[in-house]
């Protein structure tokens, strides 16, 4: 019966895993899929996650019974709070329905759901170009369209603002729009406030509808309210409703645990969250019943017990200070070599990811010749550089440039 099932190629990012893990050099430099790593090169629990997890062990009422479909409600009101800020008035009107997800890409998957069947305007997903791979299929499995808008100017290794201006006021009215909320993945090249605003205002006056992805809170600037500027903006001077995609993965280090969330803030004065609400749970049903509830319940932990919540913010900064100390000693490796090219943009970055500017066959060649893996689109994932691979990493890629 399944004999004609073709076979695909596998992921393009955790084949490139697969081919790290299998190979013997021992100066293997593992750039790919983005999880933080600390200064050995080793995945790292987050001090506050680690206090969080004992808490939880002490706790006589801790046990692992189902979660609510909605989820694990102390997770998901803090989840809420800490994206649209404590004071958030849209919170205060009770304008915002909020459910756990199956951490981003679920959040990501229900959003879609919800666009599908509820959204009439346009069946449109407008993504930046360049965008995280998984965008494509997330929005075509269910059947909507996607198209591009322009992001990255290749020469200057720069936004172009002017040009994705353009492709808002072209898009037809009431399309879909996905904004990273920060660290924008791959290029780690996010929006000034000044262009935030433009983005904003262009998106306002064409009617469309922004869904904000926001898979590095915390992560970008070490900053939770910083991360969230453009979205909170967004709340604030926007009419339309506002899709919300929210991860943990990245900012707790809970990537397996799948947690995040997913809201939708309707605008002022609009008043229908209870049955949105209602049509979040019944997807939720059909399709994983109720959401996992570990990492929820070690995420509300962090978020509202306030001495986890102040050791999470110290945890935050420590992981984007590492990264930014090591995008500036790669930069400034590649100066001292004198390396062809202006290697600028790599401190300029944000967040997990720099889009280096390396060409396919550079990128090959340092897979092959030098042991270091990233992806075929030159984005690496910073976090896995430390102090001691990163002079063997710049060596290769002045090796790889001048080839
Ligand atoms: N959105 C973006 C932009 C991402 O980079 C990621 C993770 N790579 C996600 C969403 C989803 O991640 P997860 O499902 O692990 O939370």
């Amino acid at each position: 019966v399944f004999s004609e099932v073709p076979l695909i190629p596998g992921d393009a990012l955790f084949a490139l895993k697969s081919r790290y893990l299998k190979d013997t050099r021992a100066h293997k430099v593992d750039l790919g899929i983005g999880a933080y790593r600390d200064e050995n090169g080793k995945p790292w629990i987050l001090p506050s996650v680690k206090e969080a997890e004992k808490l939880l062990q002490q706790d006589p009422e801790f046990n692992h019974e189902y979660l609510p479909l909605n989820g694990f409600a102390p997770f998901v009101e803090a989840a809420a709070k800490v994206i649209l800020g404590e004071d958030s008035s849209a919170l205060k009107e009770e304008r915002v329905a909020s459910i756990q997800t199956l951490s981003g890409t679920g959040s990501l998957h229900l959003a879609a759901r919800f666009i599908k069947t509820f959204y009439k305007q346009s069946e449109t997903v407008y993504l930046s170009a360049p965008t995280w791979a998984n965008h494509f299929p997330v929005f075509e499995v269910l059947g909507l369209k996607t198209a591009t808008y322009s992001y990255w100017d290749d020469v200057n290794k720069s936004l172009d603002i002017e040009n994705y201006l353009k492709d808002i006021e072209n898009a037809p009215k009431g399309s879909i729009f996905v904004l990273h909320a920060c660290a924008h993945n791959p290029t780690g090249l996010d929006p000034t406030r000044d262009q935030w605003i433009q983005i904003l205002e262009a998106i306002k006056k064409n009617n469309h509808l922004p869904l904000f992805d926001s898979a590095y809170q915390g992560f970008a600037s070490g900053n939770l309210q910083n991360d969230a500027w453009a979205l909170q903006k967004g709340v604030e001077i926007l009419e339309s409703p506002i899709l919300i995609c929210q991860s943990f993965a990245k900012n707790a280090g809970v990537y397996g645990e799948r947690t995040g969330a997913f809201h939708v803030v309707l605008p002022k004065n609009s008043n229908n969250t209870k049955a949105i609400s209602s049509q979040l749970a019944a997807f939720t049903r059909s399709e994983f019943s109720n959401p996992p509830a570990y990492g929820a319940k070690v995420v509300a932990k962090i978020l509202t017990v306030p001495e986890l919540r102040i050791q999470w913010e110290k945890d935050l900064i420590t992981m984007s200070q590492r990264i930014y100390k090591q995008r500036v000693a790669l930069r400034d490796l590649l100066v001292q070599l004198d390396t062809p090219g202006n290697w600028d943009h790599i401190v300029n970055q944000q967040g997990m990811f720099s889009f280096t500017g390396l060409t396919k066959s550079q990128v090959a060649r340092l897979e092959t010749e030098h042991a270091i893996y990233l992806a075929s689109n030159g984005r690496a994932s910073v976090a896995g550089l430390n102090e001691h691979n990163v002079e063997h990493v710049a060596k290769s890629i002045d090796e790889a440039v001048r080839f």
